[in-house]
């Protein structure tokens, strides 16, 4: 008999998985964990029953929201993650020569610890010497650290449970205050497809709370819809300025320099949605 996941991407629309092995399943002080090998994508780890990466097209989500804004910021050095407790942001950040400590902030160590031993391709960079985890709540982190950070990512669950809290503007405001006197922040906006009043309104509270707002997009197979937003906030620095040409050639497989600039010409349903 074959095994299928299925993940209820919308209340009316879901996508399955073959599944080849459960390879574990508990519940956490935060959210039930599981992490299977599927056919297609390869081991996946899901979160309250919603595939958060695979490691078949973790590469998109991972290379996106930390390359843009470190080949936009013009020297970052120190770099906070929230969320991310898998590991792929921390492993990108960690490919640009400048950045000195990348710290990841994961409310739940769960995530590190089973990430660590079932996503190694994922999770590898977390022992790194340039790397410092700690595990807590972001919303709190980010409170107790003022002016400390050229680039912070927010690299979380979708906007509920713990990660509630990180999807409004007392948070935007929050990041801001954490951020150096010319920081970046980025975070998943999640899907403008299923999702668009959601959109809107995390496009327009970071808005109120950075001068300069920029929404870029990423094709990424597992997420819902397929086509996923992010959404940074910038004090100083305009991606979409950016001399490309001073952006190295990284060991990536979506992130290009070229698509730097491209990533930020939305579609037109997108378009009219956060200009609206
Ligand atoms: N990086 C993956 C991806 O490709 O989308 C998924 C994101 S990562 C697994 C999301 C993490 O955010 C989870 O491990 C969750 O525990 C964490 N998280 C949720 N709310 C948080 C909070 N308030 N502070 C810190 N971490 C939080």
């Amino acid at each position: 008999m074959d095994l299928w996941l299925k993940e209820l991407q919308i209340e009316n629309a879901a996508m399955t998985y073959k599944v080849k092995e459960t390879l574990h399943t508990e519940k956490t002080a935060y959210q039930d964990l599981a992490i299977v090998d599927t056919y297609e994508f390869g081991r996946m780890l899901v979160l309250d029953g919603i595939v958060q990466t695979t490691i078949r097209d973790e590469f998109v989500y991972h290379e996106m929201i930390t390359h843009i804004p470190l080949n936009t910021h013009k020297n970052p050095r120190k770099v906070l993650v929230v969320g991310g407790g898998d590991g792929g942001a921390i492993r990108e950040i960690l490919k640009h020569p400048s950045v000195e400590k990348a710290v990841l902030c994961e409310i739940d160590g769960r995530v590190v610890e089973l990430c660590k031993q079932y996503m190694p391709e994922i999770s590898c960079a977390l022992s790194s010497p340039g790397a410092e985890v700690f595990i807590g709540d972001g919303i709190k982190y980010v409170m107790e650290h003022k002016n400390e950070f050229d680039v912070i990512i927010v690299d979380s669950t979708d906007p509920f449970g713990a990660a509630e809290g990180l999807f409004n503007i007392n948070f935007y405001k929050s990041l801001y205050d954490c951020l150096t006197e010319d920081g970046i922040f980025v975070a998943q906006t999640e899907t403008p497809f299923y999702l668009p009043q959601v959109v809107k309104k995390v496009y327009h509270d970071i808005k109120a709370a950075f001068p300069i707002t920029r929404m870029f997009m990423a094709a990424i197979p597992t997420y819902p819809g397929s086509y996923w937003s992010f959404t940074m906030g910038s004090k100083v620095y305009d991606p979409t300025t950016v001399d490309t040409f001073t952006i190295p050639d990284m060991d990536t497989r979506y992130y290009h320099k070229d698509l730097h600039k491209a990533c930020f010409v939305l579609p037109k349903y997108v378009k009219d949605l956060i200009e609206g």
